[in-house]
């Protein structure tokens, strides 16, 4: 059998990116000594504020072409809230490469390691197990490039909600609760009492429910949903959403489960996926050695899942068991979850697992 090579391209980019950017290379690394007839091509690219500051361009052409042309997309985090455009804007390159590779999901898995590391009580390790899928290229955020008039009396944010982009992550999200296998329910979270956007997505929504009669469709107010997933987060299998009720909400249910050093994501496109913590940068503890690397780890075990060969797929669940038997030991934790290990430590301690 021949052997496959996967290119990987991997982007550190700012604050604790690079950081438990490199403790991912080290976790797929061991993967790919265990994997059969499975390479890993990593290319290091640069990317963000610090890449910015060197050559005025926070997502080079070189960088962007090799996203484009990799198997996958690797990625810390991007971004420092004190440096901005010279227009005062966000240097947000992670929405410019959304844009520019079409990466329509964001798949947020949400889930619970251990009871010692969710606020609510009476949930063992797996009982908090969903996914939010939050639609990353219009909603609220539609507008993000608008300019704040200084004299203005007022100002607007438009939502957009288009038939395209609806259609392809309700659908998303449908064929992720087919393969999850759960509970088979995609829960739409709207607000279709208030706002017309959001009846037509509900609209939308619906008729792509209509093409899976396989699983279960239910829709529920955004509000209401906050409750939800405090009270009662066992009912919700797989959520979509709009742009920004999804930003908000994934910040939300990476707090049942520890935190956002817990949360991993996959953006996805139809030919391209970037795969990041749900976090940023986190600023106020680089460079210390103490980030919690496991976001993304899981991340890169998404990245795994994604690429869609069966050996890779098998690396994948590898880390998902080794993370987990890791955090069976409620000592073995970053500072950011109560414990005393470092960012190197803790992935030493996920190597030993593998
Ligand atoms: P973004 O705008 O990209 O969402 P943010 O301003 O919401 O970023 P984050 O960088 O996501 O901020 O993190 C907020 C805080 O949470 C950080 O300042 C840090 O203290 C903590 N934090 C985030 N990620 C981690 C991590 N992996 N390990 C430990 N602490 C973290
Ligand atoms: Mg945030």
């Amino acid at each position: 059998m021949s052997t496959r090579t996967f290119r990987i391209a991997v982007l550190g980019g700012d604050g604790i990116g690079p950081e438990v950017c490199d403790q991912s290379v080290r976790v797929l690394r061991e993967i790919e000594s265990r994997l059969n007839n499975v390479t890993f091509d990593f290319e290091n690219h640069h990317v963000g504020v610090g890449e910015y500051r060197v050559s005025g361009n926070a997502l080079p052409d070189t960088t962007f072409a090799a996203c484009q042309s990799s198997d996958a997309v690797l990625l810390g985090a991007m971004g420092l809230p004190n440096v901005r455009y010279p227009n005062g804007k966000e240097i947000a390159p992670q929405l410019d490469l959304r844009e520019r590779l079409g990466l329509y999901g964001g798949v947020r898995p949400i889930r619970l390691f251990n009871e010692a590391d969710t606020p609510l009580k009476g949930y063992a390790a797996g009982e908090i197990d969903f996914v939010l899928v939050r639609e990353s290229t219009e909603g609220l955020f539609y507008g993000r490039d608008a300019v704040l008039d200084p004299d203005a009396d007022e100002a607007f944010d438009t939502m957009r909600i288009s038939r395209d982009c609806t259609l392809r992550v309700c659908r998303l999200a449908f064929e992720i609760a087919r393969k999850r296998g759960g509970k088979k329910k995609v829960t739409l979270i709207d607000k279709a009492n208030v706002l017309s956007s959001m009846v037509f997505f509900r609209k939308v929504f619906d008729e792509v429910a209509a093409e899976f009669p396989d699983i279960t469709a239910d829709h529920c107010y955004v509000d209401a949903s906050a409750l939800f997933l405090v009270r009662d987060p066992q009912r919700f299998d797989v959520m979509v959403t709009e742009n920004m009720f999804g930003d908000i909400l994934s910040d939300l249910a990476a707090g049942l489960v520890g935190g956002m050093g817990m949360a991993p994501s996959g953006d996805i496109g139809a030919t391209a996926a970037v795969f990041q913590p749900s976090h940023g940068s986190a600023p106020d503890i680089a460079g210390l050695g103490v980030a919690n690397p496991i976001a993304m780890h899981l991340s890169a075990a998404m990245m795994l899942d994604w690429l869609d060969h069966p050996e890779c797929k098998r690396g994948a669940k590898m880390i998902d068991d080794a993370v987990a038997k890791v955090l069976a030991d409620p000592a073995k934790r970053t500072p950011d979850m109560g414990g005393k290990l470092s960012t190197t430590e803790i992935t030493d301690e996920i190597l030993k697992a593998i």
